[in-house]
């Protein structure tokens, strides 16, 4: 913090005053002590051009934020492209922001007293004087206490502050996990502690386990093997097999607020003011916040004001009041509520991540605080004036087609305008005045991720139990975990193409709903495999064979042909194959094999 605000506060002479002077780190080894850093405390470090300093590779956006509590089932999932913003936050190692920050350092033409060791501090009516333990002594307008939650600074000018302790350590480790974290920041919320796996770069993700005491003390302890069973353990396998690449580091959790942010000639900023649990990664994006509003009240004073002037820094004072008590009032709420080990809260908890996954409205409410207080920014107020101009521009041009939606897209300045046409569900783009339209799809390169296709995918996602199994021919494999359902057309040749991956899969259940839209001269062929006495091989040698073979059964039993046609019309389905994933969500058209594969492994919640 204290080399972030001398970078911050331009057209002062500042000097900073540090035990370490710091050495750059080796970028080989990932930091186990990562930041989950909110869009505007990047802006922010991308203004002072500290951001542009660090290696990109390293900056790893999450795309969303998947919360789970004690009971199976209980889940909650933030999406960036629902909330119509590019990442929720980013993850960023700390060796490599205190390298970006120490760099730049010199060309702010910051004094640097480092290593150094503060004796006493001295507050006149005129000025602060620092005096250092061997002797040295710096004499300022003002003082700021970026000091940490044992703050010197703010013992010396007598600020009072509230203490508490959480009564838990957190553990901090990195691992390499077997299955890909798709830029997801996870937490499991269990009997009192809180795991987070945040994603790191390539299959890599950063761990902040916070544990009661005793059992922070047994889980620190662990060999490497050990550690990792016990994270795969507590984080269901979610990820996949972990090997552990960064050894791991205990830190105690404790609960400070300083009564005052200001004295005369005195401001504290980051943890010296106020140090909040980890449970919501709030602590450093509360700090940068402080140094910018400290910096901005600075750099905005009249021009003969004193930057020590108690009148001043009350500004500063005001600015940080409530954003700091909401943020330290939500994170204690939350801990008291996620670290119950039982009873009311703990059943509440759990209700209450299931309602609010399945009630769209209280989930949106709670994404738009939770982004409002975890990222400090004022998200899609404007939306609402711009979906009125964009529905009222493009309506008229849809041939009668009901626009159901208009919400930001991923791309900064686009509008993503939902509507359904002749071919099912449609997403184009628009500019914010509905004046240009692009019907295309928004591919991220850095991610290799086709946006358009995973958002369509959510949305046309149905529950799948809802789906009629009983009318499917039942195709399995090995143990068939791998669930997936699909309508096909034993002559389409996406679907025998289709076919070809699928015979690659193992442990697979295929539902499969005989769709004969393609040919339905052969809509028999069809009906007799539902007629055959083992209808999945009566559907592979029609379907999946290199020469489809037409089953040797009558096409005359009592099948679902008919009323499946009747059901795919419903359900929009107006290609082959279209399939449907365990967690509900649609892909029209088959996949390759690897894919396929990926999609089969995701978690069962739909993301809608
Ligand atoms: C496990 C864990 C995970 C966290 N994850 C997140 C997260 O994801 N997102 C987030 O925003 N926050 C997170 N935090 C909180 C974050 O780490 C702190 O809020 C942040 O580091 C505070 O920075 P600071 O500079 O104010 O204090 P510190 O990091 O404590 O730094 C204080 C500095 O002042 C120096 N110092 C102290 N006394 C003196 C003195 N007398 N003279 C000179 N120098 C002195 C110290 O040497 C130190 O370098 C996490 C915290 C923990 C424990």
């Amino acid at each position: 913090m204290g080399a972030c605000l001398a970078r911050a506060a331009r057209g002062l002479s500042v000097a900073l005053v540090a035990h370490e002077r710091r050495q750059p780190a080796l970028r080989e080894s990932f930091d186990a002590r990562v930041y989950a850093l909110s869009p505007g405390n990047v802006g922010f470090l991308q203004a002072l051009g500290v951001w542009q300093a660090m290696p990109p590779d390293r900056l790893v956006p999450v795309h969303s934020m998947r919360i789970y509590g004690d009971e199976p089932g209980a889940s909650l999932e933030f999406d960036a492209y629902a909330a119509g913003v590019p990442a929720l936050a980013w993850i960023v190692e700390d060796a490599l922001l205190q390298d970006a920050l120490w760099e730049g350092l010199d060309a702010e033409a910051a004094e640097v007293f480092a290593p150094a060791r503060c004796a006493a501090l001295e507050v006149s009516a005129e000025r602060a004087a620092l005096r250092l333990d061997d002797g040295r002594e710096i004499s300022a307008k003002l003082v700021v206490g970026a000091d940490g939650a044992q703050s010197f600074v703010r013992a010396q000018a007598r600020i009072p502050a509230d203490e508490g302790d959480y009564a838990q350590s957190a553990l901090v480790a990195n691992f390499r996990c077997a299955k890909p974290h798709r830029n997801v920041a996870y937490q499991w919320f269990q009997r009192g502690a809180v795991l987070a796996l945040l994603p790191l770069p390539g299959a890599h993700v950063s761990m902040v386990w916070s544990l009661p005491a005793a059992e922070g003390a047994r889980v620190s302890g662990l060999q490497g093997q050990a550690l990792c069973a016990e994270v795969f353990n507590a984080s269901r396998g979610e990820l996949g097999e972990l090997a552990l690449v960064t050894p791991p580091r205990s830190y105690p959790l404790r609960r400070l607020s300083a009564r005052r942010l200001v004295a005369p000639r005195v401001a504290l900023a980051g943890d010296a003011g106020h140090v909040v649990h980890p449970l919501a990664g709030q602590g450093l994006n509360l700090g940068l916040q402080d140094a910018r509003a400290l910096s901005s009240v600075l750099a905005e004073r009249e021009p003969q004001r004193d930057p020590g002037a108690l009148r001043l820094l009350r500004r500063y004072e005001r600015s940080r009041a409530e954003p700091i008590l909401a943020v330290d009032t939500m994170v204690d709420s939350l801990f008291r509520t996620f670290g119950a080990q039982e009873g009311l809260a703990a059943r509440l908890r759990n209700a209450g991540l299931n309602l609010t996954d399945r009630l769209p409205v209280i989930k949106n409410m709670l994404m738009r605080y939770a982004m409002m207080c975890f990222f400090g920014a004022l998200l899609a107020l404007p939306a609402l004036a711009n979906e009125a101009q964009i529905r009222k521009a493009l309506e008229p041009k849809l041939r009668g087609a009901k626009i159901e939606g208009v919400q930001p897209a991923p791309v900064a300045g686009l509008w993503e305008v939902r509507f359904r046409g002749e071919r099912g569900l449609r997403v184009v783009y628009t500019d914010a005045t509905g004046s240009h339209v692009i019907d295309g799809n928004i591919i991220d390169l850095r991610n290799n991720r086709d946006l358009t296709e995973e958002r369509l995918r959510k949305l046309n996602a149905v529950k799948f139990e809802s789906l009629p199994l009983d009318l499917a021919v039942k195709v399995q494999r090995g143990n068939g975990k791998r669930v997936l359902a699909m309508f096909s057309d034993p002559y389409c040749p996406a679907c025998r193409q289709f076919e070809k991956a699928l015979a690659q899969v193992d442990d697979i259940t295929v539902y499969v709903f005989m769709y004969p839209v393609i040919r339905p001269e052969n809509a028999d062929h069809s009906r007799a495999v539902w007629c055959s006495p083992d209808r999945a091989k009566a559907w592979l040698e029609l379907a999946a064979a290199a020469r489809p073979k037409v089953p040797e059964a009558a096409a005359s039993c009592s099948n679902p042909v008919d009323k499946l046609i009747e059901v795919g019309q419903k359900l929009g389905v107006n290609s082959t194959p279209t399939l449907f994933l365990a967690n509900g969500e649609r892909l029209s058209g088959g996949l390759a094999l690897n894919d396929l594969k990926e999609l089969l492994d995701q978690p069962a919640t739909a993301r809608r």
